[in-house]
């Protein structure tokens, strides 16, 4: 078999960690309460992290930890104490892009360090300080190409991971302060509001020789990153993890996107290839989850201003999670605990962990009590038809209704 790279998914929730390497996720990120950069993310409470770590590691699969906040003294004070709950746990490694973050760690655990893409290491020599410090991987600025972190790969002797999926920033990450400015919340330290996201005028009134019209646009939302296509140029540039951006995303996201990238995986190991029949199944399969548009950003070649996204958001994903398979009862029912509304004659899909997807007919939808029910509610309990295939955790999905 040929070695590929690891395949690393975010983790916003406990239930996104079990549902992301489930799905076939090797390793996952997640935040505790303090330190990371998404305050707004259901981040792990210490009994979640326990759990979590447990779940993760009876599997196989590994856990990262991110401490990668721009921190002040007063925060500093707090993290000896949370390094040694990671190192109680047998957390993989942290991911960090503060020097006095690193510093401290240093001297009160062992536990293995990677520099986050928030630190931008875009160059060896950079690359090579970073070794000198301690880091044992980089996560490289989503700015670089793949042949140029071959190169940093092969020139450090490090680990190198790169982000192949997800959402992008238009600034280098961790030197944006737009939505401090405009929101007063600080993008580096977790409060991020996605200010690039929003629509802006331009004024020419006071600019001399233009003329007096305001234009309105969305200048600086970047595409979302797709590196499906790009898979086989980062097995051959030898990167060892690739990585999914979203701990905010839903489940439904967690999913499709493990799912997704784990079988391209898979399938290069066996064949030393991805074929294009199953390129355009997984770009399909990619569509169903919210998304903008999609770019390589500058996998190939730099960014350019086709990587800008210049609509408003989608608000409403093709697809809604309609429910999570709790039990699988062979030849009887499904025991689906229910995230969205669906109906009796509702056309839904079943989201195997390895095999591909099962349209089915909600035939019947029966309450616990043997009652039957017309309409389902989020957070109730319902028996559905039963899908020969199905297994504990799966999703349950349905179409949104344009
Ligand atoms: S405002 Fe946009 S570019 Fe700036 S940090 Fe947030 S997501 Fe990135």
């Amino acid at each position: 078999m040929r070695s590929v790279p690891e395949l690393l998914a975010p983790a916003g929730s406990l239930e996104k960690l079990k549902v992301a390497i489930l799905y076939g996720a090797n390793a996952v990120y997640l935040g505790g309460q303090k330190f990371g950069l998404r305050t707004a993310a259901d981040n792990f409470t210490t009994a979640e992290l326990e759990e979590g770590a447990h779940f993760a590691h009876d599997r196989g699969a590994k856990v990262y930890v991110v401490l990668n906040s721009f921190l002040h003294d007063s925060d500093l004070s707090e993290l000896p104490e949370f390094l040694s709950l990671l190192d109680e746990l047998s957390i993989d490694a942290v991911i960090v892009s503060d020097l006095g973050v690193i510093e401290t760690i240093k001297k009160y655990s062992n536990i293995e360090i990677h520099l986050s893409t928030q630190a931008s290491c875009l160059n060896t020599e950079a690359a090579l300080l970073w070794k000198e410090m301690g880091v044992r991987r980089i996560v490289l600025g989503r700015e670089i190409s793949l042949s140029d972190a071959k190169e940093i790969r092969e020139a450090s002797g490090l680990e190198i991971e790169m982000f192949i999926h997800g959402s992008m920033c238009m600034a280098y990450s961790g030197n944006c302060v737009i939505s401090n400015y405009t929101q007063g919340r600080d993008s580096n330290r977790g409060g991020c509001a996605h200010s690039c996201r929003f629509e802006y005028s331009l004024d020419f009134n006071n600019i001399e020789n233009a003329s007096k019209d305001e234009v309105k646009a969305y200048f600086m939302s970047s595409k979302d990153l797709e590196g499906i296509r790009a898979l086989p140029e980062f097995i051959e540039a030898g990167i060892d993890s690739v990585k999914v951006e979203g701990r905010m995303k839903s489940h439904h996201y967690a999913g499709t996107i493990s799912k997704v990238y784990s079988d391209a995986l898979t399938q290069y190991q066996k064949s030393g290839d991805i074929v294009s029949k199953n390129i355009l199944e997984w770009e399909q399969e990619l569509r169903k989850i919210t998304h903008r548009d999609y770019t390589l950003g500058s996998l190939q070649e730099p960014a350019g201003a086709d990587s800008i996204y210049t609509e408003r958001e989608h608000e409403t994903p093709d697809y809604v999670v309609a429910g999570i398979v709790l039990e699988v009862v062979e030849d009887s029912h499904l025991l689906v605990e229910v995230r969205s509304a669906f109906y009796p004659g509702s056309t839904l899909e079943l989201v195997p962990f390895n095999d591909p997807c099962i349209e089915f007919k909600a035939d019947f939808l029966t309450e616990t009590d043997g009652s039957s029910c017309e309409k389902s509610r989020p957070g109730i309990l319902l028996k559905t038809p039963y899908v020969k295939g199905a297994e504990q955790w799966n999703i349950i999905r349905a179409k949104v209704m344009q």
